[in-house]
């Protein structure tokens, strides 16, 4: 039997480690397809490819030597030879993103290679900006996560507490979320859930309480 679980939500909604625990705990595989725009993002800058050459850019991606896990408990990417699981992450990964996200090609590529694995796993717990409504929208269970930006913005200054060691400022952080979310809605409309796609509010929610709500629409 197959079970695709689509989950879609802004950055900050803390959608990753949720679908990750949730994926954990049902025994599925796991794919983060942000990390596919990042590492696709990683190469073209690799390659010094023109980010405003939107040939250029589709044509990186289509030869993209991309390796992703989905185990939910082992994140690896690599790309060729280089694993760039941690690299992906770096601010001028996040900077530059949206423009590899908003070409039309590079999409369409990223998107079929990601209905690839939904496809070859069976059992999956999928999240992105538009899983829900363009990458799986046939899935059984589909979810938009979404808090606050007071919540988001909590919890991406706790993050980025934990990884540097010191709190950012406030306003610089605001700025770099709310910035994001503005080149992000570009490209999809993420904010508003689609017909029959469940809203799951974490705002109010701790960690664990999210967790299990989402798992409870899958069980139900
Ligand atoms: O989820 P994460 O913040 O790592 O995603 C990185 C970027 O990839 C997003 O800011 C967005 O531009 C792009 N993205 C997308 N569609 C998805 C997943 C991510 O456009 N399904």
């Amino acid at each position: 039997d197959r079970l695709i679980i689509a989950v879609d939500g802004p950055s900050g909604s803390g959608k990753s480690s949720v679908c990750r625990a949730a994926a954990t705990q049902l025994g599925a595989d796991y794919l983060d397809t942000g990390a596919m725009y990042r590492a696709a993002t990683w190469y073209c800058l690799d390659q010094q490819v023109d980010l405003d050459n939107e040939d250029a850019v589709a044509f990186a991606v289509e030869e993209l030597p991309l390796k992703i896990s989905t185990d939910p408990q082992h994140q690896v990417i690599t790309i060729g030879q280089t694993d760039v699981t941690e690299a992906i992450r770096e601010p001028r990964i996040s900077e530059a993103v949206s423009e590899v996200a908003t070409n039309r090609k590079a999409r369409q590529l990223l998107i079929n290679a990601q209905r690839r694995i939904i496809d070859e796993s069976g059992f999956i717990v999928a999240e992105g900006r538009d899983i829900t409504t363009v990458v799986a929208p046939d899935a059984q269970v589909r979810v938009l996560l979404t808090a606050s930006a007071e919540a988001r913005l909590r919890r991406r200054g706790l993050q980025l507490e934990s990884e540097s060691g010191a709190a950012q400022s406030a306003e610089a952080l605001q700025r770099q979320v709310l910035e994001r979310d503005k080149k992000d809605s570009a490209a999809s409309n993420f904010t508003e859930a689609a017909d029959g796609v469940a809203v799951l509010d974490s705002s109010d929610l701790s960690f664990q309480e999210t967790v299990d709500s989402l798992l409870s629409r899958i069980a139900a």
